[in-house]
C-alpha cells in the first residue's frame, strides 16, 4: 500500500502513522529522516542537500525529488509506503507519481485528517511548560493538579512564544493555503481520502484501518 500521509499540524499525523505502521508493517517515511539518512549514508545527493542547508538555503527541488527516488527505491518498500511531508507541492506530486510510475507502482491513498480549526487551536495551544524543570503539560490532555503550577517542582508555568493564539493562527492559516492545490490535485486523480480526526485517536484510526484493510 503505498501513502501518502496528509494534516494540519495539531491533526495527530504522528500519531495515526505510528499506529499504521505497527499494523501494516510499512515505512513511516517522513522527509526530515529521509534527508538526515541520505546526508548520514553520504549519498551524492545527500551531500548536495547538505550543502544547500549548511549555506541556510532550501533545498531545490530536484534534490528532493532525487533523495525520494532512492528512498522509495529501498527493499523496505516493497510492500508499500507512508510519505509525511512530501509532497508539499503539485511539482512534486507530479513527481512522485512520475517516480512512482517508473515501477509501475502509483498512490492508493492520500489520507488527509480533518481536523476542526477551533479544535486545532485548542491542541496547539494549550501547551504550557514549568520555567523551573522544563517539565511539559496540556491544559486539557495532561493538565497540572493545580492551575499555572508544576507538579513535579512547584514551579511556575508558561506558554512559549510559538504556542500563543497570534502565532499558532498564522501557522495554520499558511499551512491552509499553501495544502489547498495539493489536495485539489489529489482528490481530482482520485486519491483523496478525508478522515474526520476530530474524534479519540482509536476511533480516527479505526476509520483508517477499514479503508486500507480493503487493499492489498
Ligand atoms: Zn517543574
Amino acid at each position: 500500500m503505498n501513502l501518502v500521509l496528509m494534516g494540519l499540524p495539531g491533526a495527530g499525523k504522528g500519531t495515526q502513522a505510528a499506529k499504521i505502521v505497527d499494523k501494516y508493517g510499512i515505512p513511516h517515511i517522513s522527509t526530515g529522516d529521509m534527508f538526515r539518512a541520505a546526508i548520514k549514508e553520504g549519498t551524492e545527493l545527500g551531500i548536495k542537500a547538505k550543502s544547500f542547508m549548511d549555506a541556510g538555503n532550501l533545498v531545490p527541488d530536484e534534490v528532493t525529488i532525487g533523495i525520494v527516488d532512492e528512498r522509495l527505491n529501498k527493499s523496505d518498500c516493497d510492500k508499500g509506503f507512508l510519505l509525511d511531508g512530501f509532497p508539499r507541492t503539485v511539482a512534486q506530486a507530479e513527481a512522485l507519481e512520475s517516480i512512482l510510475s517508473k515501477s509501475e507502482r502509483s498512490i492508493d491513498y492520500v489520507l488527509n485528517i480533518n481536523v476542526d480549526k477551533e479544535q486545532l487551536m485548542e491542541r496547539l495551544t494549550g501547551r504550557r511548560i514549568c520555567k523551573q524543570c522544563g517539565a511539559t503539560y496540556h491544559v486539557i490532555f495532561n493538565p497540572p493538579s493545580e492551575e499555572g503550577v508544576c507538579n513535579k517542582c512547584g514551579g511556575e508555568l508558561y506558554q512559549r512564544e510559538d504556542d500563543n493564539e497570534e502565532t499558532v493562527k498564522t501557522r495554520l492559516e499558511v499551512n491552509i493555503e499553501q495544502s489547498k492545490p495539493l489536495l485539489k490535485f489529489f482528490e481530482q486523480k482520485g486519491y483523496l481520502r478525508n478522515i474526520d480526526g476530530n474524534r479519540d485517536i482509536d476511533d480516527v484510526f479505526k476509520d483508517i484501518d477499514r479503508l486500507l484493510g480493503g487493499l492489498k
